[in-house]
């Protein structure tokens, strides 16, 4: 008996081949009929055939959609009449469904890859190629459906060869919305410094590379500046024009020479080699000739990517050392994407660009093994904008705006989580100016209008003052939110748990008694959440002057436990600014209290310690001490300092004072690993006493703190060891960059 079937499909359904294989499968089991794409990013199939068939050809399209695809609802509604449809079609965009996600820019695939490298193909050396399985999609994208025409590629359009390949069920291409080859397709080129134009772009610009000279590359989601990482003399011109002392920069090289500067793990090769291509962070390997020290200086790793598009590839083919490859934007700006723009910088000395429009900005993904589990320091290009799955029973649309530094935002609507790419530093007005484009795009994309607007608790945050426009535009409640609690959310939220403790330690945010928190430990039940413990609160003389340069910290955190002489004595061998002078003001403004603030923040705790050990005296980036105090103690044997905690409070002044007085008696890789591990301990005694206590059975770690290996691991262990469960961030950064989400958990959950 024939039958007539309307089947409405939403996920990630566009860009990602699903039609052409809709189509294939229709061929496969003579089903005719229909599929098209819907203007709210989903697919409607109709279907014609023997009931038999029909059947047959539903099941394969659950069970086997193309590798980039993700079916999350398909239904089926069984029609009554049954006239004859003359073959199979795919039909022009139109009409609605129960809407579905836009996949993210994914790496180039391996036969893309093979045909940009082979001589004789169509596409040899073309070093945009790519197909219905690779390729950009969110980062060209104006507007839903996913159609040519609505992303950068409607400028290009597609000649004869293209056509026909687009035309053909058997090819690969056919229905690629990204088709395109050099007749047709967007092109390369190199302008000199003063913009004119250079012949033969690639093979010049991989020759300016080899001579030690800085060249932007336009990639897929932004602007790279690059450089040879093996030459000393071009890292430190980069450092210098870019004016960053000793941030990091990321590298990219192919598999087999990166084993010559890092160690890789199985775990770390599968998260390198995905589709995603992220960069991961790796363990450095000693004194290895071509990675040059000043591309991480002080740490023991460094984030490496693999070639994610044929231009890389073509690059990788001559060059044998990794590349520099950092975003090309001044400090705390968003990454540049456009031509004029880093021309106008004139940060390169050539600049290898591309005449297709980036429409979403969408900076590198950076993630890290910590306790044997991937985690997101900045999730981006490869995941954005694909959801996150968070409970919302309320089904309100919420837009969280994050709290300031390393922001994103996140639109929750459904069960979905639409977590931004990573917007950046909101202190800057330009980053900001960049958010709000992005949220636009965003709540057109994915077709919101929220009914809750949720922000950080802080008074001064511009994303506080975005939350109150919001409120006034979409008439919609504004929720403030505390940071750390947004913190104890994104993993609530992420691990759908009701009830859980929580360890949240970062550098700072603004807390419920209006104090800077920053060591915090939670427990969540019954709607409710308490904080049930933290670190001693510690005086920070100079406010911010302390976490710029933490030997004033020391100063705080040791002022009761010595007699002025020997504190003095101590506060002497670190490095200040103006030293002995500088001293004695410290010391005056922490006898008197002014300008003194009070502070329970775990990473000034971190920077303390670095710089009594004389790893780093000057904060010039993020994390940057507690960053190097990892490094230092790596493979380090714990000397057993010991543990005080008083009515949930972990003593931290106690635990200085051990360091201070090891310094002397013991390597300064031991002191600081066992620094670590005795903070780690602290706060983990303080949580499982507490789930005990109230019968919780999962405790956790989030917070900026949550990235140090030694810490997460030890919280792991005392954990484990009670017979509860241990919990950690997975699908969202446990830094800043998931507080957006946290806070959304939190609207969604309480
Ligand atoms: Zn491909
Ligand atoms: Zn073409
Ligand atoms: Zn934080």
């Amino acid at each position: 008996m024939r039958k007539k079937a309307l089947i409405k499909v939403s996920g990630t359904v566009q860009g990602v081949g699903f039609r052409p294989f809709v189509y294939r499968t229709a061929g496969r089991f003579g089903i005719k009929g229909y599929v098209k794409n819907l203007g709210d990013a989903g697919v409607e199939i109709l279907a014609e055939g023997t009931s038999g068939h029909l059947e047959e050809f539903i099941k394969a399209i659950r069970k086997d959609p193309p590798v980039n695809a993700r079916i999350n609802s398909l239904t089926v509604e069984w029609q009554g009449s049954v006239e004859r449809t003359d073959g199979f079609h795919i039909l022009p965009s139109g009409g609605t469904g129960s809407g579905g996600t836009i996949p993210p820019d994914y790496g180039i695939c391996s036969l893309c890859a093979k045909e940009a490298s082979s001589v004789g193909e169509r596409r040899y050396r073309y070093p945009l190629t790519s197909c219905t399985d690779c390729g950009p999609r969110y980062t060209i994208l104006e507007e839903i459906p996913l159609d040519r025409k609505n992303t950068s590629y409607a400028k290009f359009p597609p000649c004869s060869e293209c056509s026909k390949e687009y035309r053909d069920p058997a090819d690969r291409r056919f229905h690629a919305q990204t088709i395109a080859c050099p007749r047709c397709g967007p092109k390369y080129f190199l302008l000199d410094v003063k913009g004119r134009l250079v012949p033969s772009p690639v093979e010049t610009a991989i020759e300016r590379l080899r001579a030690g000279k800085i060249v932007a590359i336009k990639g897929a989601g932004g602007i790279h500046l690059s450089c040879m990482a093996s030459d000393d003399d071009a890292v430190a011109e980069m450092r210098r024009r870019r004016g960053r002392e000793q941030k990091p920069f990321a590298v990219m090289s192919d598999l087999e020479d990166l084993k010559k500067y890092a160690h890789v793990s199985g775990a770390e090769k599968t998260l390198l080699t995905s589709k995603e291509r992220p960069i991961v962070v790796l363990r450095k390997k000693n004194s290895a000739r071509c990675l040059s020290d000043l591309v991480a200086p002080g740490l023991d790793s460094v984030g490496v990517m693999l070639p994610y598009t044929a231009l890389h590839q073509m690059i990788f083919s001559v060059i044998d050392s990794p590349l520099v490859m950092t975003s090309a934007n001044r400090h705390a700006e968003p990454m540049i994407i456009g031509n004029d723009e880093i021309i106008r910088q004139k940060a390169a000395d050539c600049y290898l660009l591309h005449d297709l429009e980036i429409k979403n900005r969408c900076d590198d993904s950076v993630l890290k093994i910590v306790n044997k589990n991937p985690v997101f320091i900045r999730r981006s290009r490869g995941f954005v904008p694909s959801p996150v799955d968070l409970k919302n029973p309320d089904k309100n649309t919420v837009l969280a705006l994050g709290a300031e530094e390393n922001d994103t935002f996140c639109l929750l609507k459904g069960g979905n989580a639409f977590q931004s790419q990573h917007i950046g530093n909101t202190v800057n007005l330009s980053t900001m100016g960049f958010m709000e484009e992005a949220i636009e795009r965003s709540l057109k994309i994915i077709a919101a209008r929220p009914d809750v607007i949720a922000c950080d608790l802080h008074p001064d945050f511009n994303t506080g003052r975005l939350a109150a426009e919001f409120g006034k535009r979409f008439d919609a409640q504004v929720i403030k939110v505390q940071h750390h609690h947004a913190h104890l959310l994104s993993l609530s939220g992420e691990h759908n748990l009701d009830e859980m403790v929580g360890i949240c330690c970062d550098g700072v945010g603004y807390g419920l008694d209006g104090k800077a928190w920053g060591g915090e430990v939670f427990s969540l039940k019954g709607g409710l959440i308490q904080r049930v413990g933290h670190l001693k609160e510690q005086p920070m003389p100079g406010g911010d002057l302390a976490a710029r340069y933490p030997a004033r910290i020391v100063a705080g955190m040791l002022y009761d436990s010595y007699e002025q002489s020997e504190l003095r004595e101590i506060l002497e061998k670190l490095s200040f600014r103006h030293g002995k002078k500088e001293i004695v003001v410290v010391l005056r403004q922490l006898e008197k209290g002014v300008n003194v603030q009070p502070s329970t923040s775990a990473g000034r705790v971190f920077d303390a310690v670095s710089a009594l050990l004389g790893i780093c005296h000057e904060r010039t980036y993020e994390g940057e001490p507690a960053l190097k105090l990892e490094a230092a103690g790596n493979g380090g044997r714990d000397l057993g300092f010991p543990v005080k905690i008083r009515d949930g409070v972990v003593d931290t002044s106690a635990l200085l004072k051990a360091v201070a007085e090891s310094v002397k008696k013991f390597k300064t890789r031991d002191i600081a690993y066992s620094f670590e591990k005795t903070f780690a301990t602290g706060l983990a005694q303080v949580a499982v006493e507490e789930a005990e206590r109230e019968d919780i059975k999962v405790v956790g770690v989030s917070g900026g703190v949550a990235y140090n290996g030694v810490f997460v691991g030890t919280v792991a262990g005392h954990v484990k060891e009670r017979g509860l469960n241990f919990v950690q961030n997975r699908s969202v950064p446990c830094g800043d960059g998931g507080i957006s989400y946290g806070q959304a958990a939190y609207v969604s959950a309480l």
